[in-house]
C-alpha cells in the first residue's frame, strides 16, 4: 500500500513573516497527520524559518526547484547540500513553469533528479502536457517521455523515494481540474512507463500525484482514483483550506 503525499507549492507567495502565519494556521490542523505524508514547499528565503516552525509535527518541508552543481560561480541558484542542510525532505524538480517561463529541459531534470538523489532528497518530479498537445492526442506520448528522462540512470532502490507529479498545465491555476477519468488514466499510464523502465514490483512503491487546481471540493475523489496517491496542490495550500484537502 502506497502512503498518500499532499504536497503545497506555494510557488513565489508568502514572505517570512506571511509564512509563519500560515504555518501556525495549518499546523494544528494537519501537524499531527499520520497517514498522509504532508509536505509544504515554500520559496528558498521561507525554508529556515518553516523547519524550525514544525519542528516536532509530522509536516515536512521541500524546495520548489535546485541546482544540480555541488557548489560554486553558479549566480543566484541553490545547491542539493544547502537544502538538505537547512533541513528539506523533498525538492519539486520540473515544474512547468520553471520548464516554460525559465527553460528548463527534460535533461536538466534528469540531472537535479540525479543530484537530489545523490543528497537524500527526494524529488517531486512534475510532468504534464499543454492544451494543444492534449487536444493533438499526444499527452501519453509526451509525458511517456518526460518520465523516461527524467528517471534516467535512477536505480531501483532510489526510484521509490521519486514522487511523480501529473500536472496538466492547462489545469494549473486556471481552475479547471481534469476530470478523475483523465487524471487517472494519465497516472496509469505514468506508473506502466515506471514499470517498462524498472519492474512491476517497484513501480507499484512510486507515488504518483495529480496537480491541477485541486481544492478541498474535488480532492476526494481525485484521490480515491486508484492510481493517485495524492496532489500537489498550489492556489488550495495558501489557506487553510489545504487542510481539508489533506483529510481527503
Ligand atoms: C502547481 O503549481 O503545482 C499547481 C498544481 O497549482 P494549482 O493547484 O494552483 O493549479
Amino acid at each position: 500500500m502506497r502512503r498518500r503525499i499532499v504536497a503545497g507549492n506555494w510557488k513565489m507567495n508568502k514572505t517570512p513573516s506571511e509564512a509563519r502565519e500560515l504555518i501556525e494556521t495549518l499546523k494544528p490542523l494537519v501537524g499531527d497527520e499520520k497517514d498522509v505524508d504532508v509536505v509544504f514547499c515554500p520559496p528558498f528565503v521561507d525554508i529556515a524559518l518553516a523547519v524550525e516552525l514544525v519542528k516536532g509535527t509530522n509536516i515536512k518541508i521541500g524546495a520548489q526547484n535546485m541546482y544540480y552543481e555541488e557548489k560554486g560561480a553558479y549566480t543566484g541558484e541553490v545547491a542539493p547540500e544547502m537544502l538538505k542542510d537547512a533541513g528539506c525532505e523533498y525538492v519539486i524538480l520540473g515544474h512547468s513553469e520553471r520548464r516554460g517561463y525559465f527553460g528548463e529541459t527534460n535533461e536538466q531534470v534528469n540531472k537535479k533528479v540525479l543530484k537530489a538523489i545523490e543528497h537524500g532528497l527526494k524529488p517531486i518530479i512534475c510532468v504534464g502536457e499543454k492544451l494543444e498537445q492534449r487536444e493533438q492526442g499526444i499527452t501519453e506520448d509526451l509525458v511517456r517521455m518526460q518520465v523516461k528522462i527524467a528517471m534516467k540512470d535512477v536505480k531501483k532502490e532510489d526510484a521509490v523515494n521519486c514522487v511523480i507529479a501529473y500536472e496538466p498545465i492547462w489545469a494549473i491555476g486556471t481552475g479547471r481540474t481534469a476530470t478523475n477519468e483523465q487524471a487517472e488514466e494519465v497516472c496509469g499510464a505514468i506508473r506502466k512507463v515506471l514499470a517498462e523502465i524498472f519492474d512491476q514490483e517497484t513501480a507499484d512503491q512510486i507515488r504518483v500525484q495529480y496537480g491541477g487546481s485541486v481544492n478541498a471540493k474535488n480532492a476526494a475523489d481525485l484521490f480515491a482514483m486508484p492510481d493517485i496517491d495524492g496532489g500537489l496542490v498550489g492556489g488550495a495550500s495558501l489557506k487553510a483550506d489545504f487542510a481539508d484537502i489533506v483529510k481527503a
